[in-house]
């Protein structure tokens, strides 16, 4: 009995701290840091310059890359989304549950603090008005590793998205980190203004509706539809992937792994094996390694592929945003 209620109040702490992580008052603040309202955050809200660098931010995000291994965050199952839940601003409500198959998906499905804690933190470091296409936030496992993470349009409305994630993945911060601005650099790339949705190829049964959209589309055709003419992905994919385009296209006719085949002929192009999937995956990568890493001098394909982004004004401050709320929650992490 005593075990039982020593455990009790274990699970109960570790539960708080895990919360306070992503919710704070205004007196919890340190001096470079501000209060957001809505959030309930403390944010640092230097740019990334000197100040940063003297409040140790340059320091402390090559300290977090350098933890970040190589890690594979894709499967092959079709995920079993455990509990659907309506993005609200900040907040998530309205839950629908779905049969959890497993023991596994049972256990993460009971555990709702879990999944508010994961929902604060993507949140938390993306700022409100940059996520406001994600109307979903869904829960599934597949176990460690396999699928860590995903986004798709929301079939109630597929100008908006559905953001996935696996609860038994939370667990290495750098991983789920990457993967948490990974997957919003898809919506970033993907959403409703980037790239109109186009309901009869997305949900078209058979090929001939999407070959027709494609050949009928004078930009990037993405899978969701074709790209504006002024998109960030389009212009990706005008300088990075015109000229290797048809070897793409062929080598996924073929049904081979495609970044198989792309990768090793083009090793010095891509961040990642991973990037070499498709440009969809390839704009995500560049855009992670964009927000994380240090500006690259290099003069390959791949870092090219990064500073493409430093040519936009708004993706610069939201990098800014991002690294320092990335920042401030790890400063909260240890206090
Ligand atoms: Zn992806």
């Amino acid at each position: 009995m005593k075990h039982l209620i020593l455990i009790m109040l274990l699970l109960m702490a570790m539960g708080c701290s895990a919360a306070d992580e992503y919710t704070m008052l205004p007196e919890d603040c340190y001096d470079d840091e501000q209060y957001d309202e809505a959030d309930q955050m403390c944010y640092l809200t230097c740019e990334l310059d000197d100040t940063c660098e003297a409040a140790g931010l340059g320091d402390w995000l090559r300290d977090f890359t350098e933890q970040l291994g190589a890690f594979s965050f894709v499967g092959d199952d079709e995920p079993n989304v455990v509990i659907l839940y309506t993005v609200d601003g900040n907040r998530i409500r309205d839950p629908v549950e779905n049969e959890p198959l497993t023991d596994e998906e049972a256990a993460i499905l009971d555990d709702t603090a879990n999944h508010k804690v994961m929902w604060q933190q993507f949140a938390n470091i993306i700022p409100q008005a940059q996520r406001m296409a994600i109307a979903k936030y869904g829960v599934f496992t597949d176990g460690e590793e396999n699928t860590m993470a995903y986004v798709e349009p929301n079939p109630d409305d597929p100008t908006t998205w559905i953001l996935v994630l696996d609860a038994a993945d939370a667990v290495n911060q750098e991983e789920q980190t990457y993967t948490l601005i990974h997957e919003f650099g898809h919506v970033l790339t993907l959403n409703d203004n980037q790239v109109p949705f186009d309901e009869n190829a997305y949900f078209a049964e058979d090929d001939t509706a999407v070959e027709e959209a494609e050949s009928a589309c004078p930009t990037f055709f993405a899978g969701e539809g074709c790209s504006r003419n002024q998109s960030y992905i389009n212009a990706f994919y005008d300088r990075f992937w015109a000229d290797i385009y048809g070897e793409w296209e062929a080598a996924e006719f073929d049904e081979t792994a495609v970044s198989d085949d792309l990768y090793p002929q083009y090793e010095d192009r891509f961040l990642t094996a991973y990037a070499a999937t498709n440009p969809g995956e390839d704009i995500a990568e560049s855009w992670t390694h964009f927000v994380l890493y240090p500006k690259p001098e290099a003069d390959t394909v791949a870092a090219q592929k990064v500073r493409f982004f430093y040519d936009y004004p708004e993706l610069v401050t939201l990098r800014a945003q991002i690294v320092g709320r990335l920042y401030s929650q790890s400063r909260a992490r240890e206090r």
